[in-house]
C-alpha cells in the first residue's frame, strides 16, 4: 500500500485485509497440516487432495451448533446402523429401520422408504431453490 507506513507480508505475500485470520492461518495451519497428516497416516498428496477451502467456507455458514454434524458427515463417522452395530452389543443389527437395506454412510441418499424419499425431495427441492436464487444474485 503505497501510503501505509507498515505492510504486513507472509511468505512474500503482501496481507491487504482479514489480518487476524491470516496470521492465525500463518502460525496454525503448518502445525495442523503435520498433525493430520501423522495422526492419519496420510502422505502429503493426500492431505492436499482435500479442498481444505469447502470444508472452511461450510463451516463458516453455518452456526456453530452444526460444526459436529457437518465434521461427522465428512469424514463419515456418523452412528449409522452399520457402525453401530460394530460396537453395540445388544443390537447388532445393520439395517435401516425403514426400508430394511443396509445403513451404510451415504444411505440417507439411496433409502427406498416412499415417506423418507418424498422428504428427500423436498429436500432437494428446497436446495435448488437456494441454489437457483444464489446464482441469480
Ligand atoms: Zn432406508
Amino acid at each position: 500500500m503505497p501510503c501505509a507506513k507498515v505492510m504486513l507480508s507472509i511468505k512474500g505475500s503482501r496481507i491487504t485485509k482479514n489480518v487476524k485470520h491470516e496470521i492465525h492461518k500463518a502460525i496454525h495451519d503448518n502445525t495442523m497440516r503435520t498433525f493430520l497428516i501423522k495422526k492419519y497416516e496420510w502422505t502429503v498428496g493426500i492431505f492436499d487432495s482435500i479442498d481444505w477451502p469447502s470444508h472452511s467456507a461450510c463451516l463458516r455458514k453455518r452456526p456453530a451448533l452444526y460444526t459436529p454434524a457437518i465434521m461427522k458427515l465428512v469424514h463419515r463417522w456418523q452412528p449409522t446402523m452399520q457402525k453401530t452395530s460394530y460396537y453395540t452389543q445388544d443390537n447388532q443389527r445393520d439395517t435401516c429401520t425403514l426400508c430394511g437395506g443396509v445403513e451404510t454412510h451415504h444411505h440417507y441418499m439411496y433409502c427406498g422408504d416412499d415417506q423418507y424419499r418424498l422428504a428427500r425431495k423436498n429436500e432437494w427441492l428446497k436446495l435448488k431453490k437456494y441454489a437457483t436464487m444464489a446464482c441469480a444474485r
